[in-house]
């Protein structure tokens, strides 16, 4: 999508400070962080939202790229949260699919 800004990040046309790529995941540092580590999981394939997923594969891609990421952060010994806003109740602001990795700092629950 020529007006995505993750799609834009993921074929480099914008930079962002990547910290994990494989052929179909990239992650990278989000841009207004709201802890000490924030980083966004995308797929390279633009999908609006979680409702728009129809290949459940791209969890387990991106659930595997987590799990890599929390150990080289190493967030497993404290913790950590993952997050994912769907459309305008949710909290999205990037219509391509995202989960954040948050951590290195106790978070809150619930969320506002
Ligand atoms: P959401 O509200 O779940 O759609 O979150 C979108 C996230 O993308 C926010 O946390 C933004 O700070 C982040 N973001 C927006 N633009 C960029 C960018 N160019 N690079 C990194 N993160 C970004
Ligand atoms: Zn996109």
């Amino acid at each position: 999508m020529s007006d995505c800004i993750f799609c834009k990040i993921a074929n480099g046309e914008i930079p962002a400070e990547l910290v994990y790529q494989d052929k179909d995941i990239i992650a990278f540092n989000d841009i207004k962080p709201q802890a000490p580590v924030h980083i966004l999981f995308i797929p390279r394939q633009h999908i609006e939202t979680l409702d728009d997923v129809k290949n459940l594969g791209i969890y387990s891609s991106i659930f595997k790229a987590i799990g890599e990421v929390v150990k080289t952060k190493n967030l497993d010994k404290d913790g950590y949260r993952v997050v994912a806003n769907c459309k305008g109740d949710g909290g999205q602001e990037v219509y391509h699919v995202h989960f954040h990795l948050l951590g290195g700092r106790p978070m809150k629950w619930p969320p506002g």
